[in-house]
């Protein structure tokens, strides 16, 4: 992929745009952002970014596109810093997630379908994987345990590290593994970076005028689905391991970091409960301190301090701060990006909530008429 003296390969670039020669070879054109949001000449890439950003919020995600000549492949190769930038104007930390997700899994279809594992290779090492060569001639490469343990899905017994072939602290992987394991480092990589980009702002918004107004529509949609999902009587039940982990250790008076009360006072908010709500929910906890607690609460959820709500961190963030229990984790939360999607997933797997009984019993309540 990256040969010094040998031409620039630009359609394979085009298939792997987060990778860093890509962006070098944005950087060496010339192109400049601006131009890519205003000039005509480049309205097939910006038609591109908005497929790209809605494909991300549909079932069958981001449709892969044979990018045949230079300047179809410049088109495709060219969307995916607007696209970026369409998100980065929508804010919105859902569609982030989700974004995350498509870009990863059209990763994994491309990269599975390269005759040429030295690109297999050098992608996943340009994304973070740092494979070394095998120590055996059946396996595609090794990675250190740390680093497998840090990408690894683990979404079947098959990732656990005691199920692995372990020799020297490294774990020999097949091309298979290797790709899905490059797949997660970009999902987890894409995350962190869009989350952290700035609102363009203006220019954003004038070169997309009926665009994002429509992608914001999709998102309201699918948030209103969220919604109906979530409302009704908060089931403890359906919690992630990571807000059980966080409210069994309120209970049991462990000190739980700043990070963790936020991030469990933004998940119940977000549930719907309000901060009356949450903080009768957190009345549970023995040492309540009632002040404290609604100070904190209501400052989260944006009652007061100028009205931000905070959003609930996302898995990945949650893993950064420490307050994601790895070894904790189950099927469902190798599926979503989002304890709110884990929670939403799981809720529809438990029988409904059994009526909550009345605040009198009707016999008693009778007689007290009487
Ligand atoms: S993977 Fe996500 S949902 Fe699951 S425990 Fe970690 S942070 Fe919570």
């Amino acid at each position: 992929m990256a040969n010094a003296g040998r031409p620039v390969d630009v359609q394979l670039l085009a298939r792997y745009p987060y990778v860093p020669l890509a962006r070098e070879y944005v950087k060496a054109q010339g192109y400049q952002l601006g131009d890519l949001l205003v000039d005509a000449a480049f309205e097939r890439v910006r038609r591109r970014a908005v497929q790209r950003v809605k494909g991300s919020m549909e079932r069958d995600g981001i449709a892969d596109v044979a990018a045949a000549t230079e300047a179809e492949s410049e088109v495709e190769l060219l969307s995916y810093p607007v696209a970026r930038l369409l998100l980065a104007e929508l804010h919105d930390p859902y569609l982030t997630s989700r974004y995350a997700v498509a870009e990863s899994k059209l990763l994994n279809e491309r990269l599975s379908s390269e005759q040429d594992d030295r690109v297999v290779w050098t992608v996943a090492t340009a994304l973070g994987v740092p494979l070394e060569a095998a120590s055996d001639t059946e396996s595609f490469a090794r990675l250190h345990f740390l680093d497998f343990l840090r990408h690894a899905p683990g979404r079947d017994p098959s990732w656990k590290l005691v199920n692995q072939r372990l020799s020297a602290g490294f774990v020999s992987l097949d091309r298979a593994r290797v790709v899905r394991l490059t797949e997660q480092a970009l999902k987890d990589r894409l995350e962190d970076e869009v989350a952290e980009l700035e609102r363009p702002g203006r220019e954003v918004a004038k070169a997309f005028p009926k665009e994002l107004p429509e992608l914001t529509t999709i998102l309201a949609a699918h948030r209103a689905r969220f919604a109906q999902d979530t409302s009704g009587e908060v089931r403890i039940e359906a919690f992630p391991p990571c807000m059980k982990a966080i409210w069994g250790g309120i209970q049991a008076h462990v000190n739980i970091p700043h990070m963790g009360r936020f991030a469990i006072v933004t998940f119940l908010h977000k549930l719907g409960m309000d901060s009356e709500a949450v903080l009768k929910f957190f009345s549970q906890v023995p040492d309540f301190d009632v002040n404290k607690s609604r100070y904190q609460i209501e400052h989260i959820t944006g009652k007061i301090g100028g009205g931000t709500e905070y959003s609930t961190p996302g898995c990945s963030t949650m893993q950064t701060y420490g307050i994601c229990p790895l070894e904790q984790r189950d099927e469902v939360c190798f599926s979503i990006t989002h304890p709110l999607n884990y929670y939403r997933k799981r809720l529809r797997t438990l029988p409904p909530a059994k009526p909550s009984p009345p605040a009198t019993p009707p016999a008693q309540e009778a007689a007290n008429a009487g």
